[in-house]
C-alpha cells in the first residue's frame, strides 16, 4: 500500500507537522569519507557546500524565529569553511547546537582543534559508529575508520563528553551493514556500553538505532544487487503506527546546502524541495502537507528511525 494512503487511513488526514522546534542544516555533501549507507551520497569529490550568504540566511532565521535546536549535518559539516562561524553565531541566539560528526574528520589537516571547539561551544555530538568492533566499522566506512573513531571518542571523553551527566552529550548512531532491520535499541545500547567500556575505555550517553533508508548510495547498492524491492517490502511489512508522532519531519525543517527547505534530510537526498529559506513562512510551513513516498517506510519500520 502507498505510504500516503496508509497514513490517511490511520490519521484520517495527510501527514502534517506537529511543532517545528529544530532547524536541520546540511552544510554540504563534501566529506572525507564515502560511507556505503550515506543517503546524500557524500564524499571527497562532492563540491556542493553552503555559502556564507546562505549561512547568514540560516542565522537570520534563528534570530527571527523561536528555534530551540540547530542540528548541523552534511557530508562532514566541519569541512565547510563557514562551519565555525555558524556554530559561534548560532550559540549567541541561545539555541542548542547538535553536530553530526563522522569523528574521523578530527584528523584532517587543520581540524585537530575540533574537540576543544565543541567543548568551548557546548555542542552536542552525534556520531556514526556502526559497530563496537573494528571489522564492522571498517567494512562499512573504510579501512582505518574504527581506529580513528575510537581515538576521537577518547578525546571527547577526556573533555567531559559522554559521562552521562547533563551537558556535553555524546551520542552514537548504529545502522545495519546491509538490507535488514536493526536490532532493538535498548539491548544494543547495553551491548555498546559494555563492549566499548571493556575494550576501549569509552563512555557515551545514548545509542540511536536507525534502519538504512532506500535513498542515495544505499539505494544504488540495492539496485545493483537486485534487492531494492525486497528491502522496500521488508520496511513496509514492519510498519509501526506508534512511530508516527515522533517522525523527524513533524518536528523540524531541513535546510539544504543551497538554501532549499525540505521536510527532512531524506527528502533532501531525493530532491523533494519545498521553497527557499529566504521565503520562510512559519504559518505556511506549519500547515503544509509533508511530502511522503515509499522511502518513508524506512522511518516507520519496527521501532522507528527518526
Ligand atoms: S522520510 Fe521519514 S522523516 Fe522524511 S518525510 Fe518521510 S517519514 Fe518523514
Amino acid at each position: 500500500m502507498e505510504f500516503k494512503q496508509r497514513i490517511e487511513e490511520l490519521l484520517k488526514q495527510p501527514l502534517t507537522p506537529i511543532r517545528v522546534q529544530s532547524l536541520q542544516v546540511n552544510l554540504g555533501y563534501l566529506c572525507n569519507m564515502a560511507c556505503s549507507h550515506c543517503h546524500v551520497s557524500a564524499g571527497p569529490g562532492r563540491t556542493e557546500v553552503m555559502t556564507k550568504d546562505t549561512v547568514d540566511e540560516v542565522l537570520a532565521l534563528l534570530r527571527a524565529e523561536q528555534i530551540m535546536t540547530l542540528d548541523i549535518t552534511g557530508g562532514a559539516p566541519e569541512l565547510n569553511p563557514h562551519f565555525r562561524y555558524l556554530v559561534q553565531e548560532a550559540k549567541k541566539t541561545g539555541c542548542h547546537v547538535v553536530v553530526h560528526s563522522n569523528l574521523t574528520v578530527f584528523f584532517e589537516p587543520g581540524l585537530e582543534h575540533l574537540p576543544q571547539f565543541y567543548q568551548d561551544h557546548d555542542a552536542e555530538i552525534t556520531a556514526s559508529l556502526p559497530c563496537y568492533l573494528d571489522s564492522g566499522v571498517d567494512s562499512a566506512r573504510g579501512k582505518g575508520t574504527y581506529h580513528k573513531s575510537v581515538e576521537a571518542l577518547r578525546q571527547l571523553n577526556h573533555l567531559g563528553y559522554g559521562d552521562g551527566k547533563a551537558g556535553r552529550k555524546l551520542n552514537l548512531v548504529y545502522n545495519p551493514s546491509g538490507p535488514f532491520l536493526p536490532p532493538e535499541q535498548k539491548r544494543l545500547e547495553e551491548d555498546y556500553r559494555r563492549e566499548l567500556a571493556a575494550r576501549q575505555g569509552i563512555t557515551f550517553d545514548r545509542l540511536f538505532v536507525f534502519a538504512n533508508m532506500p535513498v542515495g548510495r544505499f539505494r544504488k547498492q540495492l539496485e545493483r544487487a537486485g534487492a531494492l524491492q525486497q528491502y522496500c517490502d521488508l520496511l513496509e511489512q514492519a510498519f509501526n503506527p506508534s512511530t508516527l508522532t515522533g517522525l523527524m519531519c513533524r518536528h523540524l525543517i531541513s535546510v539544504g546546502w543551497d538554501g532549499t527547505l525540505y521536510d527532512c534530510d531524506f527528502n533532501q537526498g531525493l530532491g523533494l524541495g519545498l521553497q527557499h529559506i529566504r521565503d520562510f513562512d512559519r504559518d505556511r510551513l506549519a500547515g503544509r502537507e509533508i511530502m511522503t513516498g515509499g522511502h518513508c517506510y524506512g522511518c516507520t519500520a519496527g521501532q522507528g528511525s527518526t
